[in-house]
């Protein structure tokens, strides 16, 4: 079921699909698609876009290629090449880190 509804999420494009029209063409029980779909959520392939459908506010699913990672806006020890020399006791520590620093003072001082 979920490489069917990967690639009908595709083959939607930016325009996604709605939760009842996966339902259909999946052709099982809402339950089980929606539980795919929480589960494609979560691995940040599938994103929510609201919409205007029919004159009613919409939820569409659209599929997302390339997830992007959960950085907390941008926080550098997410994407550190240096993540396994950084810690108390180490050659790095967060504490003189200029890379963490500077993106706290940017979060505590917006320009
Ligand atoms: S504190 Fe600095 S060196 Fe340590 S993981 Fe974060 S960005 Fe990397």
């Amino acid at each position: 079921m979920e490489s069917r509804a990967i690639a009908l999420l595709k083959e939607a494009g930016r325009t996604g699909l709605l939760l009842s029209e996966l339902v259909q063409e999946l052709e099982q029980s809402a339950s089980d698609v929606r539980n795919m779909v929480e589960s494609l959520k979560r691995q940040g392939h599938v994103k929510e876009v609201e919409d205007q459908h029919n004159g009613a506010l919409v939820t569409r699913l659209v599929w997302q290629e390339n997830p992007e990672w959960n950085t907390l806006k941008g926080c550098p020890c997410f994407t550190c090449k240096e993540i396994e020399q950084c810690g108390e006791g180490q050659p790095i520590t967060s504490w003189y880190c200029v890379k963490l620093n500077t993106w706290l003072a940017e979060r505590l001082n917006p320009v």
